[in-house]
């Protein structure tokens, strides 16, 4: 049984998972990063507690994913735009001090990777990327069932990936990175910089308002929806090109309408990636549902301690 625990920018949520990657309890908290980080912590270990009392179940191990940057080596969140007084903070120490079991910590991305890669849709395969999109782009590599890592364990930042120069800038520091251009939020500021000011939709614009609008058959709806589908595509034949994976798992809110998306991303692929072996690539979408995070971050510790990552390793 697997204490897991996803710290996100809007909310934490802890839980047990069982040997099968299902979650038996799980609950969640807002994060309310001015709070500070010993009272999400607190939170953590009392969501965990109940979740215990609640199963009748020990948990025998701890697994963390967390928005980045983490550093999984030594436990320690980093310089995270959510919670910029946390850096430092260590929550893989602290979960140990608290169960005194095995505690292990990823990316988030990271971590829905290794859920996906272990008890989802990306289930043997051997060279898994994994993309999420949202709020956010995040993308996690799995190689041999292990993360791919850059120099001291860091996370290869793909959502910042450069698309276009003269695109829009982002919080990075780049102009036209994958995550300024195919986000939820990207999609919403050029619907609204592309419509009048007095067209009735303006108003609480949403990736997921757009897509269905889309569907409706409203015009400009339409053009948003092919934008998105045409930066996604880029991005990920960007990805075939470089890794030529036997699987890109697709996950995150906006991909709830990948029916939109798929036959441009798919068009993409096939135009960009004739040096590789391109339809060899599956592209499916996630499988874990609403508890992909949670079932990932459990997948964080058979990661780390079990043997060969085997969910059923000693
Ligand atoms: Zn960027």
């Amino acid at each position: 049984m697997i204490g897991a625990v996803d710290i996100g920018g809007t909310k934490i949520a802890a839980g047990i998972v069982d040997a099968d990657g299902r979650v038996l309890r799980g609950s969640q908290v807002p994060t309310n990063a001015q709070a500070g980080y010993r009272r999400a912590i607190e939170s953590v270990v009392r969501m965990l507690r109940s979740a215990e009392k609640d199963t009748g179940q020990r948990i025998t191990g701890i697994g963390v994913g967390s928005t980045g940057p983490v550093y999984p080596l030594t436990g320690e969140i980093g310089d995270v735009n959510f919670f910029p007084n946390w850096r430092g903070e260590n929550p893989v120490k602290d979960l140990t001090d608290a169960f005194r079991v095995g505690v292990a910590i990823e990316n988030d991305a990271d971590a829905a990777a290794l859920g996906e890669a272990g008890w989802g849709t990306g289930r043997n395969k051997t060279r898994l990327v994994y993309v999420t999109v949202g709020t956010g782009i995040g993308a996690g590599l799995i190689f041999d069932g292990k993360v791919y890592r850059g120099v001291d364990y860091s996370h290869p930042e793909i959502g910042h990936h450069l698309i276009d120069p003269s695109g829009p800038s982002c919080y990075c520091g780049f102009n036209g990175c994958w995550e300024s251009l195919a986000t939820g939020p990207a999609m919403e500021a050029w619907m609204a910089a592309n419509i009048l000011a007095d067209d009735a939709h303006r108003e609480k614009l949403t990736a997921e308002k757009i897509c269905d609008l889309s569907r409706a058959g409203d015009a400009v709806a339409r053009q948003t929806v092919e934008r998105e589908a045409r930066y996604l595509g880029l991005g990920l034949a960007n990805l075939v090109t470089l890794y030529v994976p036997d699987a890109i798992v697709l996950g995150g809110s906006v991909m709830k309408s990948a029916d939109l998306f798929l036959p441009t991303i798919h068009e993409r692929i096939a135009a960009s990636c004739r040096f590789v072996p391109y339809e060899r690539t599956e592209v499916s979408l996630a499988s874990l549902g609403d508890d992909a995070n949670l079932i990932g971050a459990a997948r964080v510790w058979y990661h780390r301690f079990a043997r060969n990552g085997d969910s059923h390793g000693d």
